[in-house]
């Protein structure tokens, strides 16, 4: 089904975002995982495509066999990295051929160790150029990317802000935002979005903390940024209690974030899952915990 239609439907909800292991021997491990969140009943899941564009066999075989053999309802990234018009059309076939009916439009990001992002080809250089061409060609409902705290290559926020609700014009139906710490920079950024003209759900996309250095190595190129505070408890319980305090810490924060998001009129959550069962799953309970609640 398309994810513009599920959004309609106005209930809070989970979704959940997985990366394809690098290695096929750990795809038995990795269906298991999507497997047991199959339990969270994920509104939709998305599988991200690899940085240098030389995974996506990996992203489309995942989101087919989501969609065919556990019954959930894929969403594949795709980029402008290497991309021409003939390797997209052929990965956007192969989603319809599947039946996947949804697709997050992005550029893609530099290199790792390059600042800056050298297009590979003259028509292909903006995520709004990808979601031209998929409006253009093909049948898909169609998500972007958003920046509550601006883009990094961006020149201010209201400059990025014009290139989203430029995205959303060439025909994205969904915007799914960077990870962030702070909610009021989240309703901030719908607010403003919304004065900018951009009418499309905006779905905050939260990061459970798992592992200080990942963190740390996000931060460095996603954008985001860690109230100083939280950042000050973090490195804290590192040192006291290592990895296992981060990922205590990091979950209660999340389940906090979660909980007030969805007060103050979220319409979901979709959540990083760094392809981690456990963490989603308790997650998952005090979410189904607070809907009882309600
Ligand atoms: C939810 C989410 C999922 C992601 N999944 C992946 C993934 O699977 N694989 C991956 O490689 N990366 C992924 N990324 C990272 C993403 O590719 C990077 O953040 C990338 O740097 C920007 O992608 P974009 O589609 O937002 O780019 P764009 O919308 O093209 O924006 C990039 C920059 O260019 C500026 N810009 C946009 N249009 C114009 C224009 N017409 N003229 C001048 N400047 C312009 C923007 O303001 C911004 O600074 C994801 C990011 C998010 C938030």
């Amino acid at each position: 089904m398309r994810i513009a239609e599920l959004l309609q439907r106005q209930e809070p909800f989970l979704s959940l975002e997985f990366f394809p292991p690098k290695d096929r021997a750990q795809w038995p491990g990795f269906f298991d995982v999507v497997r047991q969140l199959r339990e969270l009943a994920p509104l939709f899941c998305s599988v991200t495509y690899g940085a240098g564009g030389g995974t996506q066999h990996n992203t489309l075989e995942i989101v087919a066999r989501m969609k065919q053999e556990y019954g959930l309802e894929p969403l594949a990234h795709l980029t402008c990295v290497g991309a021409d018009r003939e390797r997209l059309s052929s990965f956007l076939s192969g989603l319809a051929q599947a039946g996947v009916e949804n697709v997050l439009a992005l550029r893609g990001d530099p290199p790792r160790g390059e600042t800056s992002f050298t297009p590979d080809s003259e028509e292909f250089q903006h995520g709004s150029d990808l979601v031209s061409f998929i409006r253009g060609n093909f049948d898909l409902s169609i998500g972007v990317a958003g920046y509550p705290e601006t883009h990094p290559e961006a020149q201010g926020f209201d400059d990025d802000l014009e290139h989203l609700r430029h995205k959303v014009a060439c025909g994205a139906d969904f915007i799914i935002t960077q990870l962030f710490f702070d909610n009021d920079v989240y309703f901030n950024f719908v607010d403003r979005a919304r004065t900018a003209g951009i009418k499309v759900p905006i779905v905050p996309g939260i990061l459970p903390v798992q592992n200080l250095a990942a963190l740390k190595r996000m931060l460095s190129f996603c954008g985001a940024s860690v109230p100083a505070g939280y950042m000050r408890d973090l490195e804290h319980v590192h040192e006291v209690y290592g990895e296992s305090g981060v990922r205590g810490l990091g979950l209660g924060y999340a389940k906090n974030q979660i909980r007030n998001l969805l007060d103050r009129g979220a319409p979901g959550v979709h959540l990083y899952t760094l392809n981690k069962a456990d963490t989603c799953l308790d997650i998952w309970k005090d979410f189904s915990r607070r809907d009882r609640v309600k």
